[in-house]
C-alpha cells in the first residue's frame, strides 16, 4: 500500500488525514463512522521515498526473477490522483521539458538500471525489447508504432496463451534508450488534438486521458545460452535460454466514474472502464478462494483480464501496488481500494 501526501489543494481547504500507517504492515483508517484496520506485505506513507518503495516492495527480487526466467507483473491500482503514475514513472509524465530529479525516479527506471546493471555484468547475454499497449474502450493499441494508434487483434493460442498479434517490440541497450521509448509511450497515449493546432499536452490533459485508459510496458529478457566452440553440445543442453518478462501495467482511476449529464463519448469510457475494472476484482475474488472450490476464472470477461491473465492466476509472479489518498474526502474510495487488495494479497500462483 502506498498513502501519497495531502496536495497543497487538500491542505488548504482543511481535509482531514483519515489513513495512519501502524508499522509492520499495518494500515489503519479512522473517520466519524468508519474505523479499520488492514494488514499488508508493506505500507509506505507519505514520508516514504521512491527508493524507500523501490527496496522495500519487492520490486528488485522480481527484476531479478525476470532475468531468472519467470514471468513478473507489477501493477498499479486506486483511484485517479491517488499516485499510480508517480509510484511508477515519478512526476516524468507531469512535465515535458525538465527531466525528473534523480531521487524522484519511479519503479520503473530504478528496474530499468537494475536490469541493465545486471547485463552489464552478464557481458553480452541478455537481449532486452520492449513493447507498451494501452487497453482504451476495449481496444488494445500499441504506444510504440509510429502514426495515429490503431487497434491491434488480441489472440489466443495453446502454446502462447493470450497475446497481441502485431505488437512491435523494440530492442534496447541502455538507459536511454528504454526512457525514450517510455517517453513516446506516454506522449503517444495521448490523443491529438482536436483542431490542426498542435498544443503542447498539459498534465491535465494528460491525466485525463491516462485515467480513462490501461498502459502495460513489458520488458522481454532473453538470456543467450552460452556455447564456446568446442563444448558446444554439452553447453548447449547444460544451459538452455531462458525467457522472462517483466510488465508495468499502470491502471485506469478505480473511481465508479459517474454516467449522469456525460457525454456519448464519457460513457462509453466509463462503461469500459468499469467493465474492465470489475472483471479484473471477479478474477481476483475467485482466484483468491482456495484452489479446490475455484470454479473456471473468466479471464475472457475484458482485455485487460485476457492481458493479465499469466500474471493473476497462472505462472506469473505478480506485486500489486494499492496506490490512496490520506484525505477524508476519498475515505469511500480509499476503502474500497484498501478491500480490492485485501483480496488480492490472498491470490496464489504458481510460478
Ligand atoms: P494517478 O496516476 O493515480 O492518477 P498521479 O501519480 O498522477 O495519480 O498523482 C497525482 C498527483 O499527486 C501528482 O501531482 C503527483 O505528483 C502527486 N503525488 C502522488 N504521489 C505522490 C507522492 N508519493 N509524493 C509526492 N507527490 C505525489
Ligand atoms: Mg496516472
Amino acid at each position: 500500500i502506498r498513502v501519497r501526501p495531502l496536495t497543497c489543494t487538500e491542505t488548504r481547504r482543511g481535509d482531514q488525514q483519515v489513513v495512519h500507517s501502524l508499522g509492520d504492515g499495518a494500515v489503519h483508517v479512522s473517520a466519524a463512522r468508519h474505523d479499520a484496520t488492514f494488514g499488508f506485505s508493506a505500507v509506505f506513507d507519505a514520508g516514504a521515498s521512491q527508493e524507500a518503495v523501490f527496496e522495500g516492495s519487492g520490486m528488485r527480487q522480481l527484476v531479478e526473477l525476470a532475468i531468472d526466467g519467470f514471468s513478473c507483473t507489477v501493477f498499479a491500482f486506486g483511484q485517479t490522483g491517488s499516485g499510480k503514475t508517480y509510484t511508477l514513472m515519478g512526476p516524468l509524465a507531469q512535465s515535458e521539458t525538465q527531466a525528473a530529479s534523480p531521487a524522484l525516479l519511479g519503479l520503473m527506471q530504478r528496474s530499468f538500471t537494475c536490469l541493465l546493471e545486471q547485463s552489464w555484468s552478464r557481458g553480452s547475454d541478455l537481449v532486452l525489447s520492449a513493447s507498451y499497449l494501452e487497453i482504451y474502450n476495449e481496444q488494445v493499441r500499441d504506444l510504440l508504432s509510429p502514426g495515429p494508434p490503431c487497434a491491434l487483434p488480441l489472440r489466443w493460442s495453446k502454446t502462447r496463451g493470450f497475446y497481441v498479434e502485431n505488437q512491435l517490440s523494440v530492442e534496447f541497450q541502455s538507459l536511454e534508450a528504454i526512457v525514450s521509448l517510455l517517453l513516446q509511450g506516454v506522449r503517444h497515449s495521448i490523443p491529438p488534438p482536436a483542431g490542426s493546432q498542435r498544443r503542447r499536452t498539459s498534465a491535465h490533459a494528460l491525466n485525463r486521458h491516462s485515467s480513462r485508459s490501461h498502459a502495460l510496458l513489458t520488458i522481454h529478457i532473453r538470456s543467450r545460452a552460452h556455447h564456446p566452440p568446442s563444448t558446444w553440445v554439452l553447453q548447449a543442453s547444460a544451459c538452455p535460454s531462458k525467457q522472462g518478462t517483466l510488465c508495468f501495467v499502470d491502471l485506469a482511476g478505480s473511481e465508479r466514474v459517474k454516467e449522469t449529464g456525460s457525454s456519448g463519448e464519457l460513457s462509453v469510457e466509463a462503461n469500459s472502464i468499469n467493465r474492465s475494472l470489475l472483471a479484473l476484482g471477479h478474477c481476483i475474488s475467485l482466484l483468491a478462494k482456495p484452489r479446490g472450490k475455484r470454479t473456471h476464472i473468466p479471464y475472457r470477461d475484458s482485455k485487460l483480464t485476457r492481458l493479465l491473465a499469466r500474471s493473476l492466476g497462472g505462472s506469473g509472479i505478480t506485486l500489486m501496488v494499492a496506490c490512496i489518498s490520506p484525505s477524508s474526502r476519498c475515505l469511500s474510495e480509499t476503502l474500497s481500494t484498501l478491500h480490492y487488495a485485501s483480496r488480492a494479497r490472498r491470490v496464489t500462483t504458481r510460478p
